[in-house]
């Protein structure tokens, strides 16, 4: 033993030595870190605290959820306060026209209808939570009686359907009922809170003249995505009485009719200034964000275990989006490569374009030129004639539909809703345009690097060709 005390203690003052060196380096990799890092370290109660701040001062975090835009444009057709006697009558439209529609349903009337729950989600239709029983003062004197009246709802439809629907919709819609902790508060539960951005003014008042309905319909604006609020409530046999009617309307203009899901971005309101006083202390909040997220994890996801992995992404990438949109400029808009084929093709430079989810909105004008043909624009019928090749495609303003000639003939009509005029442009989509000029999107990529579309064409002789101005397309006007 004696005869090795010396490289013990030599061990000892190696390790002393090593040791000393990891805290150094420890240290200047530490204080070489941003200051942020240290911020991100979250302190839950901290967290907490910065977000009740932030609703408390009326605004809300940042949205990382992303959305589908569907291709065509598309009407949500939603029934608020049913079921009711008037409910079949709805459903034996909605088949007969065969769409399906979003009922936002109370607790208390699926209570004494429950067939009629069952019969709207066996045929199709979503099913959406209006709270239980739609009293203004009750609902809107704390978020807690209308968590609970949310939840006592979501309880009925479970039992009468085995559904929880993750919809739901304020009564009297959010503006001045809402406040910021309500919205953010059944988000973290889970919820999806949707308004509606046409209004068909059918509980304006008591018995609405069908005539109204109908005209407050039609002269509301045509957006790309369109959710209608409709009642099929008690008294509410107008509605059910224009509706074959506003179902029509919107399928002569080329609109499609789908049902709500998550995955449509919803129609809400700005958060206004509540009417209702109401106080939210940071305890009563803190206590209802722990409430409502347990209860997102109680009922959420069905197999928490296959999704651990997938929600571990999702949060990864939510908490890297929150970042960049938080800390860095937005990300530079990228040029959009068109590839027309045989080897040509043109750039739209990011002004030149707008890309939705994966839909690209173009200027007609543009989007012609650049294919080698031209526009003219008819003012006293708002019309502008894309002439190309063999082909003329008038788009009629006014009317929002297209007609297309061949060699001066005309061999279609279609309804393009979603035509617009913005700054002094006919904006199109460049999927639907393609398709009428006679070829098809076969390849597109959106990357975060790369925006590229490769376009086909039944008809490779337009290309390129010296367009030729027909002029009985323009006779047909006058
Ligand atoms: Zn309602």
């Amino acid at each position: 033993m004696r005869a090795h005390p010396q490289p013990s203690n030599y061990k000892m003052r190696k390790r002393i030595q090593l040791f000393m060196a990891v805290l150094l380096a420890a240290y200047v990799w530490l204080a070489s870190m941003p200051v942020e890092a240290f911020a991100n370290e979250s302190n839950p109660a901290q967290e907490d605290q910065a977000i009740y701040q932030l609703l408390k001062s009326g605004k809300r975090p940042p949205q990382e959820k992303s959305y589908q835009t569907p291709e065509q444009p598309t009407v949500y057709l939603t029934f608020d306060d049913g079921p009711s006697k008037l409910t079949p009558q709805v459903l034996d439209i909605l088949q007969k026209e065969g769409i399906h529609a979003t009922f936002f349903a109370l607790g208390e009337e699926a209570k004494a209808r429950p067939d009629l729950i069952k019969r709207i989600i066996a045929e199709g239709h979503t099913l959406g939570n209006h709270t239980y029983n739609h009293v203004y003062n009750e609902l809107y004197s704390d978020f807690q009686v209308f968590w609970k009246q949310i939840q006592e709802s979501e309880t009925i439809f479970d039992q009468i359907a085995g559904v929880r629907p993750q919809l739901v919709r304020a009564p009297g819609g959010t503006y001045t009922n809402f406040d910021a902790y309500y919205f953010y508060l059944l988000e973290q539960a889970g919820y999806t809170i949707v308004d509606w951005n046409v209004d068909s003014g059918d509980s304006t008042r008591a018995n609405v003249p069908v005539k109204e309905i109908i005209h407050t319909v039609k002269s509301s604006p045509l957006e790309h995505e369109i959710t209608l609020l409709l009642h099929d409530g008690a008294g509410h046999e107008s509605s059910v009485e224009a509706l074959p009617q506003i179902i029509q309307y919107y399928k002569d203009l080329g609109y499609a009719f789908a049902p709500l899901t998550s995955e449509v971005k919803p129609k809400q309101f700005s958060v206004g200034k509540p009417k209702w006083s109401r106080k939210m202390s940071l305890t009563h909040f803190e206590d209802l964000l722990q409430e409502t997220k347990q209860y997102a994890l109680a009922h959420g996801q069905p197999s928490p275990e296959s999704d651990k992995a997938a929600n571990q992404l999702v949060n990864q990438t939510q908490v890297a989006q929150a970042e960049s949109a938080q800390t860095l400029p937005p990300a530079p808009s990228l040029p959009l490569q068109v590839n027309v084929g045989g080897g040509r093709g043109f750039t739209l430079e990011p002004t030149q374009y707008q890309l939705q989810s994966s839909r690209i909105e173009l200027s007609l004008r543009f989007l012609v030129e650049k294919m080698g043909g031209y526009i003219s624009w008819m003012e006293p019928v708002k019309t502008a004639i894309a002439h190309y090749g063999v082909y003329d495609v008038e788009y009629d303003l006014p009317k929002r539909s297209i007609r297309l000639f061949n060699l001066g003939k005309r061999v279609a009509s279609y309804s393009m809703a979603d035509m617009q005029m913005r700054e002094g442009s006919i904006i199109v989509p460049l999927r639907k345009t393609i398709d009428l000029l006679g070829g098809r999107v076969t390849d597109a990529v959106m990357e975060t690097d790369k925006r590229e579309v490769t376009l086909a064409w039944h008809h490779l002789f337009m290309l390129n060709e010296t367009p030729i101005l027909l002029k009985n397309s323009l006779f047909a006007l006058k």
